[in-house]
């Protein structure tokens, strides 16, 4: 047991760069340690209670998850190379003993022998979370199903690896003289020079496929560009893909599940495969007039220019969805960034989260960071210190090149404070609305990682929910990037003047634009990873192409595959639903707060209370009912669909 129960604990201090590998290594080895001596205690038959063997397991968890934290993180943002190689190495040993701990029968049995009805409530909800976590590893089965487990993991792992790979290798280019690229902005031309056969080389790759399929005016261009950007992959993928399908069907069947969606369901908020197809329709019809209203204003505009079009299909359909904003709605991006620089908003986003959730946010002069653009923050929450904050915002050689929220410590109450950081990449001089959206959103994860960071259990703590929920708090706090009055608290340029009410409500207008037909596209995606999953479908193309029909308002271009290049089949498998089910509850969510009122401090503090803090110790349905007073409806997610 922790002696240090009625105190609170200190944030971790880090190291000096000199000192930074070796204190990684010894955080790791400490946490592993610590979870392999909590098995070993727990199966010499230590616990004399049901509570103090789980009191156990979560000492040997919190280890566990503490070197899976700083190896993670550091493995992304470290400028040393050699801590990042470290870092990497640290997560997969976690790794390799936590498969190792999940399919020890022994350690099994002492928890399968527990009496649940001795617990308190969260102590059996914590059994029963971690029962059903090694019976999901097939621990309780057979030696022979065991080892056919271990087999069918192991295929699963090179599946996935070749399958990136053949993505990864599979680009396309095309080569366009370049008269043909009419339209494509000066900065992009200037870094695709003509080659000496007299023509530029354009691969399938974002940065160059994304604005050809955008801006470039010659329309068999972009047909060329689409003929090679929804191949990738293809043929190679197919194959691999239907030996995926099969074996994650075999390894469901194998532990207990009729249907691999079935089993990846299982600990989400949705529950069951079966609920996954009905809430595509739903969402598919709430989005049919919206997505057919701006469909048609993007048909109508490629009728100027092709009277005959009768649909709108990828080739045309980014390039005029463009069109249509720039045309349609009055919004300068040149004039938008001049309002958002970097130190304000940073300083605004602070402002804006303390007083919506009635924190305060000290900056930790003194702290060791890893680099000098990071600044560290400590959180209190009515004079209690809640947990330390780290922003690490601005790109730099070898760092992590998304946006994401990383854990240092998960918070356990008496035991450890809660630590995280945000990685993004932004500019250090002025940043488009985008890039503040994107802050608003991640900062959604890390405010939620510190306030549920006073957790009983480590298995509760921080963002530990139902991960088709974990997005909605993260979506939700988007909103008050949108918000004239909040934006006007640091959305001030050099001449000193908030912005322009008006010109945020056309960007919202303009950014509103397509949210239907965007819907449908998602729909798409999310059918395609469902049904082959469940269908296991022998024609690929065939599949694609029916979903396609069926959901997506832009039909398909002949003789392409995207399905080999969705990349997403593997790391969301059946789930791809679950970004646009947060979306939904987080449009529930919102409707709960005045418009005219997002800081009303009784709505936000409940908000604060009964959706962040319990972290995982409850299912979030349950919050959801909580906060709202009713459980979550479509009906705001609609609203927002048809305006
Ligand atoms: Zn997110």
């Amino acid at each position: 047991m922790s002696q240090a129960l009625d105190q609170t604990p200190a944030p971790l201090s880090l190291p000096a760069a000199d000192g930074f590998a070796a204190w990684l290594d010894e955080r790791c080895a400490a946490g592993l340690q610590a979870a392999r001596d909590a098995a070993d205690r727990l199966k010499a038959g230590e616990a004399t209670t049901p509570d103090q063997a789980l009191r156990i397991w979560d000492e040997g968890m919190i280890g566990m998850s503490n070197a899976a934290s700083v190896g993670s993180l550091f493995s992304e943002v470290h400028p040393d190379e050699a801590v990042r190689t470290r870092g990497e190495a640290a997560v997969q040993d976690v790794q390799k003993l936590g498969t190792e701990l999940q399919l020890d029968r022994e350690l099994y049995d002492v928890f399968a022998a527990l009496d649940a009805a001795a617990l308190d409530p969260q102590a059996a909800r914590l059994l029963d979370k971690t029962l059903t976590d090694f019976r999901r590893a097939g621990v309780d089965r057979d030696d022979e199903t065991r080892a056919r487990i271990t087999e069918i993991n192991e295929q699963l792992t090179v599946i996935g690896q070749e399958f990136s790979k053949n993505i990864r290798d599979g680009k396309g280019t095309i080569r366009v003289a370049p008269e043909r690229l009419d339209g494509l902005p000066q900065d992009w031309l200037d870094e695709h020079p003509v080659e000496d056969d007299g023509l530029v080389t354009v691969t399938t790759d974002y940065p160059d496929a994304i604005p050809v399929r955008t801006f470039c005016k010659d329309r068999d261009v972009r047909r060329d560009m689409v003929a090679v950007f929804l191949n990738q992959g293809y043929p190679k993928n197919e194959p691999l893909l239907g030996e995926l399908f099969e074996l994650r069907e075999e390894l469901a069947r194998l532990v207990g599940y009729d249907t691999w969606a079935d089993y990846d369901a299982g600990v989400k908020m949705i529950g069951k495969g079966s609920a996954i197809p009905e809430f595509i329709e739903r969402i598919a019809e709430v989005s049919q007039e919206s997505a057919e209203r701006d469909r048609d204003i993007l048909l109508a505009r490629l009728r100027v220019d092709h009277p005959d079009a009768t649909a709108i299909d990828g080739v045309d359909f980014p390039y005029y969805e463009e069109l249509v904003r720039k045309e349609q709605y009055d919004v300068d991006a040149q004039v938008v960034r001049t309002y958002f620089d970097f130190t304000r908003v940073r300083a605004g986003l602070l402002d804006v989260t303390a007083r919506l959730f009635d924190l305060t946010y000290t900056p930790v002069e003194d702290a060791v960071v890893w680099d000098p653009d990071v600044t560290a923050y400590d959180v209190s929450l009515a004079g209690e210190t809640l947990g330390r904050i780290y922003l690490d915002l601005h790109p730099r050689e070898g760092k992590y090149s998304h946006a994401a929220q990383f854990t240092i410590t998960d918070g356990v109450s008496g035991t450890q404070l809660p630590e995280g950081v945000l990685v993004c990449n932004f500019s250090k001089g002025l940043m488009e609305h985008d890039d503040v959206v994107t802050l608003f959103h991640e900062f959604g994860h890390l405010v939620h990682h510190v306030l549920a960071g006073r957790a009983h259990w480590s298995r509760f703590a921080g963002v530990a929910t139902e991960w088709d929920f974990v997005e909605a708090p993260s979506q939700l706090l988007e909103e008050w990037a949108w918000d004239p009055g909040v934006l006007q608290t640091f959305a001030v340029n050099a001449d000193g003047e908030p912005i322009p009410a008006d010109l945020v409500a056309a960007m919202k207008r303009a950014e509103d634009f397509g949210k239907g037909y965007t819907a449908r596209t998602q729909m798409f995606y999310a059918a395609m990873s469902y049904w082959f999953h469940t269908d296991r479908p022998d024609d690929l193309t065939e599949a694609t192409i029916r979903l396609q029909e069926r959901y997506s308002m832009f039909p398909y271009v002949d003789d392409t595959h995207m399905f080999a290049g969705f990349g997403h089949l593997d790391g969301y498998s059946s789930g791809y639903y679950t970004y646009m089910w947060s979306l939904v509850i987080a449009k529930d969510l919102f409707s709960a707060f005045d418009p005219d009122d997002l800081f009303d401090p009784v709505t936000a503090h409940r908000y604060r209370d009964l959706i962040l803090a319990p972290g995982g110790a409850r299912d979030a349905a349950d919050l959801v009912e909580d906060f709202l007073g009713r459980p979550y409806t479509f009906d705001a997610y609609g609203e927002w669909l048809a305006r």
